[in-house]
């Protein structure tokens, strides 16, 4: 039997990351380590709690006494996706991001090193890299290059894992996923909070022109690739996770209202993000040929699939609304 700590298990990816884990394997048991901040939800988790083989603990990842005790008993992997998560935020306030991101991840690797693990997953981003042109594509060797306190914290963090390898032979395996979209995710971020807006006639409030291009990925997509890097990934490895589908914020936005059968006069350009990168976009040959993973999803279906669950469970965003 399996043990696995996931932290950040109550927030959009861990959730959905921690439901697929449990369905997937009947031998295992999932610690699930969350500090229940704003992006914290326990309803994300609620059909999970009644599992015996999920424990749910309330804590940070800063609490090294908390951790050394969750190593109580015997953890073969980790999964850190325990994050303050919102650029926006990072723009407005930035501490608590160099707090848990950084000295959070820190903290993790270094009860983990004490007692021994088989592989620790560090959940990162293609915002390390930085922003590109409207050509090319990042590999897992481009630089660092981050462009706000979000994107530097996790930037951080990625190189303490990496020191961590290269010192101790630590097992640490770095993914870098592009955009995630999904049931779960927190009313703050681009695609649920415009079709949140879109469903209640409000206006959509664009940053700048709309032209700012991401790339996406469909939560589900993601969970099965960092379960696969688990399995296949070599230690010391970074990992791209991405799928190619690249698209621009106002088109997605056009796409949500369409789905919605919504007019596009609801949508409202305003002042842009200060810093705001103009498109990332990743090169996968690495997860694709070395992991053998590639999405399942397109971004019509899953963007289909994500509208829909966002019309049908508005008690849960209410709720957060509120
Ligand atoms: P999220 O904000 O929904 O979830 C983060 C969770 O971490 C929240 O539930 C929060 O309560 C918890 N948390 C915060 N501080 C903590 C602490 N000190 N200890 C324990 N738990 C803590 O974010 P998400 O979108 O699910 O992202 C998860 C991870 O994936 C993050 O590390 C993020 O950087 C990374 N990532 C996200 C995306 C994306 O598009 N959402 C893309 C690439 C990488």
């Amino acid at each position: 039997m399996k043990r696995i700590l996931v932290t950040g298990g109550a927030g959009f990816i861990g959730s959905n990351f921690t439901r697929y884990f449990l369905n997937k394997y009947r031998d295992c048991e999932v610690i699930n380590l969350n500090k229940l901040t704003y992006a914290g939800n326990i309803d994300n988790i609620r059909d999970l709690l009644e599992d015996k083989r999920h424990r749910f603990v309330k804590g940070s990842i800063n609490d090294e006494k908390l951790l050394q005790q969750l190593f109580n008993d015997k953890i073969d992997y980790i999964v850190n996706f325990a994050a303050e998560s919102h650029v926006d935020r990072s723009i407005e306030d930035s501490l608590i991001f160099t707090k848990t991101n950084i000295v959070g991840t820190h903290t993790l690797l270094e009860v983990a090193r004490k007692h021994g693990i088989e592989k620790f997953i560090q959940v990162s981003t293609d915002e390390v890299y930085g922003s590109l042109g409207r050509d090319g594509l990042f590999t897992e060797n481009s630089n660092i290059n981050p462009s706000n306190p979000y994107s530097a914290s996790k930037a951080g963090a990625d190189l303490l894992c990496l020191s961590y390898y290269k010192t101790y032979k630590f097992p640490v395996i770095i993914t870098r996923s592009c955009n995630n979209y999904g049931p779960y995710q927190f009313p703050e971020k681009l695609i649920p909070l415009m079709t949140i807006k879109a469903i209640k006639g409000e206006k959509l409030p664009i940053y700048g022109n709309g032209q700012n291009i991401r790339e996406w990925i469909y939560v589900f997509d993601h969970c099965r690739a960092i379960d696969m890097v688990i399995d296949r990934g070599k230690i010391g490895e970074i990992y791209n996770i991405s799928t190619g589908e690249e698209e621009s914020n106002i088109n997605i936005v056009k796409e949500i209202l369409r789905l919605l059968n919504k007019s596009e006069d609801q949508i409202e350009f305003v002042s842009d993000r200060r810093g705001h990168d103009f498109r990332y976009a990743l090169d996968n040959t690495k997860i694709l040929k070395e992991i053998g993973w590639k999405p399942i999803y397109n971004l019509k279906d899953g963007l289909n699939e994500t509208v829909k669950w966002y019309e049908k469970n508005q008690n849960w965003w209410n709720k957060l609304i509120d």
